[in-house]
């Protein structure tokens, strides 16, 4: 990416030019299916007149977690982002065999989100990561990955990032949702690599695999929003959404599993808080109805639940985030929800 600070950027992704100014949407070749049928990743690029940051928005890095695919859709109907500073490059569906096949995985049976950085000669999902690395993440100042919990499995609105680092801090806390999760696995995850590359680099979790879930949308389009407001890519006179939440970073979390195999009837929900030894639910045998009874192991705020009610015995049941202050992320999380609900997000405006 080359820029000057009147000029604009000037973006180079498989040897097409995109220059200040320009809209346009680019196929990332990928493997052909064997049928012939050839495959690409689409990427939009919208390129701002006036240089700035180059800010990745993706999703579906894990083929069947769609509140992403649904949040950039929006993000891209939004006429203000025509008139940003700097660049926005979107990637709707990054793991595009998964999305046909409402899967999590690849063909090859593989997570792409534990291949980054790949290989030009490695399996497919370590190619795919190449061509994703070396044509769109290398060109980027900043990034956000959009998730959802797995099959069954819920998360509220979360991000997860480095928070240690002092610019990714920042944006974590412009985003505006009320849990922040200090992650800094090496597990050559897109958000890994991209730190190892001194990319700030934002994953937000929420929702459910194969379901669209409108408080994890609108919370995720809003952050997007905010970020790029906070890197100055849009003015901040554009509309502010004042359901901003205040952030809260966990000091650590605890997923609780089940020593038990049946009916899983439960009263706790996500975003409630626990006590230590609190009942969080019971687990019924469906054959001869005894039931046993599952205890919070420590305080904190339900981030993560499952929702299927036959489990099996070492089963994650909860998610548990412990927090300093848990009366007041309660709050939070509270108002959140009722803003976040109620607060019709603009789909057009002019920044
Ligand atoms: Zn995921």
């Amino acid at each position: 990416m080359m820029s000057t600070p009147s000029a604009g950027n000037t973006l180079k992704i498989c040897d097409k030019t995109i220059l200040p100014g320009k809209r346009v949407t680019i196929d990332l070749p990928i493997s052909p299916l064997y049928t012939r049928t050839p495959m690409s990743i689409p990427v939009h690029v919208i390129n701002g007149k006036k240089a700035g940051p180059v800010l990745l928005v993706c999703a579906a890095v894990h083929g069947d977690e769609i509140n992403g695919v649904e949040t950039i859709r929006r993000l891209l109907k939004m006429r203000g982002v025509n008139h940003l500073r700097g660049t926005l490059i979107a990637v709707p569906v990054v793991n595009i065999f998964g999305f046909i096949y409402h899967s999590r995985y690849l063909p090859d049976r593989r997570d792409l989100n534990h291949t980054f950085p790949g290989s030009k000669t490695g399996s497919m999902a370590a190619r795919i990561s190449h061509i994703f690395v070396s044509e769109i993440l290398n060109q980027c100042t900043h990034g956000i990955d959009f998730h959802t919990g797995g099959m069954h499995r819920t998360y509220l609105p979360q991000l997860h990032a480095n928070l240690r680092h002092k610019e990714t801090l920042q944006l974590a806390r412009a985003f505006g949702v009320p849990v922040l999760l200090d992650v800094r696995d090496q597990d050559n995850s897109l958000r890994d690599i991209a730190n190892k590359n001194k990319i700030p680099f934002l994953v937000f979790e929420g929702g459910e695999a194969l379901r669209l879930d409108e408080l994890s949308i609108r919370a995720g389009l809003k952050g997007i929003l905010n970020v790029m407001r906070e890197l100055g890519m849009l003015k901040k006179s554009s509309p502010s959404f004042n359901s901003r939440a205040e952030p809260f970073i966990a000091r650590s979390s605890v997923w609780v599993r089940t020593n038990h195999s049946g009916l899983f009837l439960s009263p706790t929900a996500l975003g409630h808080r626990v006590l230590k030894n609190q009942v969080l639910a019971s687990i019924a045998d469906p054959i001869n109805g005894t039931e046993s009874i599952v205890y919070a192991p420590t305080k904190g705020i339900i981030i993560g639940c499952n929702h299927l009610p036959l489990v099996n015995e070492g089963e994650a049941l909860f998610q548990i985030a412990k927090f300093e202050k848990s009366k007041k992320v309660l709050a939070q999380v509270k108002e959140f929800h009722t803003t976040h609900l109620e607060d019709e997000t603009p789909t057009e405006w002019d920044v």
